[in-house]
């Protein structure tokens, strides 16, 4: 196996990402880990808390904080302030620059958004996903396209001036003029940010159950790929640049200066339960367990956490799929230093196939997929990922946002 060089430099910012696994009500759609039982809170945040005060970093600055979940907003101000207060005292956040929460439109009342606010929360994504009430029956949403409206107006009134939308794109029935509607409404709002995800049916899930059971016509593929392209091109002409595959800013500053760091190998810790964190060489992750969360801090212990070291071939097969998924593509460059090997020649028949089929360009120092490359995002990094030299198949990397 070839070797690997280490590229994680201490000098690199890291994030804190912060699990809040609580939702009102579980969406059909959605794999990420919460519980509906709201009594836990109260022991829940202290055992946050605690987990928070045990991060030995000293040697990272940190300037972004996410706070994401399940539903993050559920918590009132005070103690998403006892959060950042605890945060900043044990981490280096002389350099802090990005504070996001994620924001569920049922859940919000302007007071709470100003306390967020004043807590030092800078940046809000708001899990807008349709301005179609039937599409967010369909999604077993619990706000109204009223409520999502309302939030937003808040939202700039508590004085948010990097405001993100969550858009779902995909939904059965949703034609190009359905999708047209929704994103016109949402660049109404000119949010900086805006995340299109596709409807995917996740493993498990209940609306996975329903598709096998034939509740619903699923779009066909064609015409996802068909909605995906029509947003980017909507998006582009109305001054959303996409940066990464479902991620577009109205200008470089808003772009999700946390979320690049998952794409790009950047260290990061997690805390609260099933939250993952990555410092090179080291991958590790509580359990998704609240109530076992609680009882290991109350009775003086650790949370459950486990841990691997990345092989070169998942390192390969993370660096692979992640910038495929960047606009940019993969830094060649780097992948050659980390490696010791070279991209163009050890990819050299799949780059010759894809680039004559133009879903793949190359430049002196990246590899990208072109627009319609990114309708074949999953076979393309698979073709990659599959060369004997990249056995090992596992993707477990924490690159997926939740579509809250
Ligand atoms: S999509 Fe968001 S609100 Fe819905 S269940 Fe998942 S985490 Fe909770």
């Amino acid at each position: 196996m070839t070797n690997t060089k280490p590229f994680r430099h201490k000098s690199e910012p890291a994030g804190l990402y912060v699990h809040i696994p609580f939702c009102l009500k579980k969406c059909p759609y959605c794999d990420f880990y919460s519980i509906t039982d709201s009594s836990l809170q109260h022991d829940f945040t202290s055992a946050l808390i605690s987990e928070i005060r045990m991060i030995k970093y000293p040697e990272f600055l940190f300037d972004t904080i996410y706070i994401g979940g399940g539903t993050p907003s559920l918590l009132d101000a005070r103690t998403i302030s006892q959060i950042l207060d605890a945060s900043k005292t044990v981490l280096n956040t002389s350099d802090l620059t990005e504070i996001t929460i994620e924001i569920n439109p049922g859940t919000i009342v302007n007071k709470k958004l100003i306390g967020y606010r004043e807590a030092g929360i800078n940046r809000i994504n708001i899990g807008v996903q349709s301005f179609q009430e039937k599409n967010l029956k369909f999604l077993g949403r619990i706000h109204t396209v009223g409520d999502t409206e309302q939030s937003i107006q808040w939202a700039r009134d508590a004085g948010f001036k990097n405001i993100g939308l969550d858009i779902i794109y995909g939904i059965p029935g949703q034609t190009r003029d359905l999708l047209l509607n929704d994103l016109k409404k949402a660049i109404e709002y000119r949010p900086e940010h805006l995340s299109c995800y596709m409807l995917t049916y996740e493993h498990g899930t209940p609306l996975e159950k329903d598709l096998k059971n034939g509740a619903f016509n699923p779009l066909t593929e064609k015409q996802v790929g068909d909605l995906f392209l029509l947003t980017l091109e909507f998006l582009s002409k109305n001054g959303y640049h996409q940066y990464e595959v479902s991620n577009f800013a109205l200008s470089k500053r808003s772009r999700s200066r946390h979320n690049r760091k998952y794409w790009s190998f950047g260290p990061y810790i997690g805390v609260g339960p099933s939250a993952h964190s990555y410092i090179y060489p080291e991958r590790s992750w509580n359990k998704a367990d609240v109530s076992g969360y609680i009882e290991k801090f109350n009775s003086g212990q650790r949370p459950d956490r486990k841990k691997e070291i990345l092989t070169t071939e998942q390192m390969m097969i993370e660096m692979i799929y992640l910038g495929f998924r960047k606009v940019r593509g993969i830094n060649t460059d780097k992948f050659n230093d980390m490696f010791q090997l070279d991209f163009n020649q050890i990819f050299k028949n799949e780059l010759d196939q894809y680039r004559k089929k133009g879903l793949v360009r190359t430049t002196d120092k990246y590899c990208s997929l072109t627009q319609d490359g990114f309708l074949f995002l999953d076979s393309i990094a698979s073709a990659f990922i599959s060369k004997d030299l990249i056995k090992n198949k596992k993707n477990t990397m924490n690159s997926r946002e939740a579509i809250c």
